[in-house]
């Protein structure tokens, strides 16, 4: 983290952007599944989900370094029409909040497009900053068998996910909760997470609740799934078991 940490602030100060990619494909998780979206991908995440399907993004020295301005320029270029929102995902897009906020209020102000915050929401003080430039929030709680941090962290982590699902509710944003499952997933520890996000939040203040299986790596059979959305269902009857889309359909 302390090497991301220097790299960070280094980007921050000379107003830069470590960016992997920016690409316009078909919303492949949550919600808003099935719609066109140009995806934004920040390199960097000090996180480590074993199951992570963007390690090519976590190092904060992948993808290119380039000015904000440029950034933009190549927003507008690329955007091509019928586009239902923008992403900014990651790796970790609060690594780089700062350069994230700038970037989210020119696509609301000057392109006018809907914005969509994908993170893990590792730091509730900087999802704050950046939350006034967002329409729509994922909000992923990780289980522990995703290895995200040490044990030891995970509270900690917990108690931050929490603290974002909160203020983006109280915010009136888009709100959907994702939680990734695999097959050494526990239904206990589940539970609990469940009993905890709906004794914070009011069922009917959520625009959805979706449980992604993994894909392609310790897939969770289909009665476990059944079993996690049975758990769910009691609290929120919405709730919807979705695999990642583009991964069936081969897009990127
Ligand atoms: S938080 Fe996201 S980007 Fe970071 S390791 Fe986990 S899945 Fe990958």
């Amino acid at each position: 983290m302390l090497a991301l940490g220097i790299k960070q602030n280094m980007l921050i100060k000379n107003k830069k952007v470590q960016l992997s990619e920016i690409f316009t494909s078909i919303e492949g998780e949550g919600i808003f599944f099935g719609t066109k979206t140009m995806f934004i991908r920040m390199a960097g995440c000090h996180l480590k989900c074993y199951w992570c399907d963007t390690d090519y993004a976590l190092s904060m020295n992948s993808g290119k370094c380039y000015s904000i301005n440029e950034v933009k320029k190549m927003i507008k270029k690329k955007l091509t029409k019928n586009t239902y929102k923008i992403n900014f995902t990651g790796g970790e897009p609060l690594i780089q909040y700062d350069i994230v906020k700038d970037l989210a209020r020119f696509v609301k102000e000057e392109i006018g497009l809907r914005t969509y915050l994908e993170s893990s929401c590792y730091d509730f003080n900087r999802f704050g900053e950046v939350l006034p430039y967002f329409d729509i929030c994922k909000i992923e709680f990780k289980m522990k068998d995703s290895n995200v941090v040490e044990k030891k962290y995970y509270s900690n982590l917990l108690k931050n996910e929490m603290e974002c699902l909160k203020m983006a509710i109280n915010s009136n944003k888009i709100t959907f909760v994702k939680i990734v499952v695999s097959k050494y997933s526990n239904f206990d520890e589940f539970k609990e997470l469940i009993d905890n996000i709906f004794h914070t939040v009011c069922a009917q203040s959520l625009a959805g609740f979706i449980i992604q299986p993994t894909t392609k790596i310790d897939e969770p059979t289909v009665d476990s799934l059944l079993k996690f959305y049975d758990l769910v269902y009691p609290k929120y009857n919405d709730v919807r078991i979705i695999p990642q889309l583009h991964k069936v359909i081969g897009a990127s």
